[in-house]
C-alpha cells in the first residue's frame, strides 16, 4: 500500500543539527522515498490550519510558539505504509515514553519539544499536505 505522508523535523531539530540524523532513518528504511523537502519558517496561520485539532487545549499556545520559534524541515515521504511506519520511527508523544531506537526515545525529553511530526492518518495526511505543499498532484 503505497502512501504519502508529511513530516516535520521540528524546531529543536533543526538547533541541535539532527536533521541528517532523522532524515537518515527514514532514507534508510527500504523503498521510501523522499519526495519534497523544504527548510521554511512556520507562521501563525499555518500553524493555527495545522493544529487546529489541537486548538483551546492546554498547551496549543505554547507548542504554536515553540513550532515558530525556528526554521523546520518540511518533508513528503512516499513508499509502503508510509504513514504508520514514521509514526513507528518517531516513537510516541512522549519521549520519555518512547522507546530507546526511536527518534523521540533517542533524542528527546520534553513533551513539546519531540523532534518530529508525523500524520496519523490518510486523512491527516491528505489534509496536511495541502497545507504545506499545495502545488502537489
Ligand atoms: P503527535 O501526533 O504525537 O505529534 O501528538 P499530538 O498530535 O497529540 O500533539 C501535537 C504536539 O503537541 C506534540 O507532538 C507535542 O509537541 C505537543 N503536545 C502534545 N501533548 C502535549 C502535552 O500534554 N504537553 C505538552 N507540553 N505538549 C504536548
Ligand atoms: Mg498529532
Amino acid at each position: 500500500m503505497t502512501q504519502r505522508t508529511l513530516v516535520l523535523l521540528k524546531p529543536d531539530a533543526v538547533r541541535r543539527s539532527l536533521v541528517g540524523e532523522i532524515i537518515s532513518r527514514i532514507e534508510r528504511k527500504a523503498g521510501w522515498q523522499i519526495t519534497a523537502l523544504e527548510l521554511r519558517s512556520l507562521g501563525q496561520e499555518t500553524l493555527e490550519q495545522h493544529y487546529g485539532e489541537h486548538k483551546g487545549k492546554p498547551f496549543y499556545e505554547p507548542l504554536v510558539e515553540f513550532m515558530s520559534s525556528g526554521p523546520v524541515v518540511a518533508l513528503v515521504v512516499e513508499g509502503e505504509r508510509v504513514i504508520e511506519g514514521v509514526r513507528a520511527l518517531a516513537g510516541p508523544t512522549d519521549p520519555i515514553a518512547a522507546a530507546p531506537g526511536s527518534i523521540r526515545g533517542d533524542f528527546g525529553t520534553i513533551v513539546r519539544e519531540n523532534l518530529i511530526h508525523a500524520s496519523d492518518s490518510e486523512e491527516s495526511a491528505e489534509r496536511e499536505l495541502k497545507i504545506f505543499f499545495p502545488g502537489l498532484a
